[in-house]
């Protein structure tokens, strides 16, 4: 070639997915089981996917779920799996409509593209991985680092003298910002919760609160004209995941940012929130939104109207996104998938610093094998 440049295309040799439970250290209680609505969270389901390809690169990808769902994503991730073989790597939109086009019949969001988040996530790995450039960078990255505070240590089961306790700990392994459940159908509970936490972090600590969709919108307004003065960083999911215009309202009735998005399965769903204002912090979810292709379009547009975002869970993908995005953000600690990794990410004053290897950096641990409940593998041209 005149230019020195390789073009011939690489081609998908292998794909293999694994199902894995990865159980949590201790179980955790959001406003969901206080209300009744949910059971104590005691494992994340894992959907991993293997892609290696002719000129002998290999990438990683992973999408999750909670209590339910994960079965059903492994299963469509093999029914699709063969669309990949053969197919050039690097062309990831070309791969991610096709697989979108074979699994039509059950639709452009939930656990089909969550099947799909998989495997995407892998892609964008393996282009990184053969770019020799740590995911943020192929983005293109703004920082080398990101804020980054703990959610893990602040849920309802625990009394607040122990949230308290676990956020000291969190700050002082380099954390700089603390997030504590609320929503219980005792409101006064949550203050008095908030009010002791916030005595024992003292004013300077960022600190969020986090609802999970338990108040109806009075609620989440007297709950939000009740903590003005506390400083809190956002208040989260207030209200139902799906009220948007609920969300848009307590923005712009409260001086306290609101942050949502974390649940929603779709571009076009986390669009609608931005385009009613119904977040100051978006909260997008690579593998709920169907994968990284999808999240950079949520991104761009949440850029082009002056929002923050700050990414649900998965700090081993989000950190190189919020990396990549033009505003600092802030990126979520909950250490649950840590175990799955060789890898751990390194917090220093208040900041999770992006890693200098390639790809996502991230390599499956030995240990994972004895959490593997299914294992699937494609391989050849077809
Ligand atoms: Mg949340």
């Amino acid at each position: 070639m005149a230019d020195g440049l390789a073009t011939s295309a690489d081609r998908i040799e292998s794909v293999r997915f694994g199902h894995y439970a990865v159980p949590l250290a201790f179980a955790v209680s959001d406003a969901k089981v206080a209300t009744g609505r949910q059971r104590p969270l005691s494992q994340i389901d894992v959907l991993t996917c293997e892609i290696t390809t002719a000129d002998g690169l290999a990438g990683l990808g992973f999408s999750y779920t909670t209590r339910a769902g994960c079965r059903a994503q492994f299963a469509h991730a093999k029914e699709i799996a063969a669309n990949l073989l053969g197919e050039d790597p690097s062309a990831i939109g070309a791969i991610y409509d096709k697989l979108l086009w074979a699994g039509a019949s059950v639709g452009r969001s939930g656990v089909a593209t969550q099947a799909l988040a998989a495997i995407d996530v892998a892609l964008w790995d393996l282009k990184a991985r053969r770019a020799g450039l740590p995911l943020a960078k192929l983005l293109g990255s703004y920082r080398d680092s990101v804020r980054v505070y703990n959610t893990s240590g602040g849920y309802l089961q625990a009394p607040a003298e122990e949230v308290a306790e676990r956020a000291s700990r969190s700050l002082a392994d380099g954390i700089g910002g603390i997030k504590i459940k609320v929503g219980q159908p005792d409101m006064k509970e949550d203050l008095r919760r908030l009010a002791a936490v916030r005595e024992h972090l003292g004013d300077d600590v960022p600190l969020m609160v986090d609802a999970n969709q338990q108040w109806d919108r009075a609620a989440a307004l007297r709950f939000g004209r009740a903590v003005e003065e506390l400083g809190l960083v956002w208040i989260e999911e207030p209200l139902d995941a799906y009220d948007a215009e609920g969300h848009a309202q307590l923005a712009a009735a409260l001086d306290t940012p609101i942050a949502t998005g974390e649940m929603l399965t779709s571009v076009p769903e986390l669009v609608r929130l931005i385009d009613l204002r119904g977040a100051d912090f978006l909260q997008p979810d690579v593998p709920r939104v169907g994968g990284i292709t999808p999240y950079l379009k949520v991104a761009a547009l949440a850029d082009h109207a002056n929002l923050q975002v700050a990414p649900h869970f998965v700090m081993e993908i989000h950190l190189h996104l919020a990396a990549a995005y033009p505003r600092d953000s802030w990126v979520e600690h909950i250490e649950w998938l840590s175990p799955l990794f060789d890898e751990r990410p390194v917090i220093e004053d208040g900041r999770m610093l992006v890693p200098d290897r390639p790809g996502l950096g991230l390599s499956l641990a030995g240990q994972a094998a004895g959490w593997r409940l299914d294992a699937a593998e494609f391989t050849g041209r077809l």
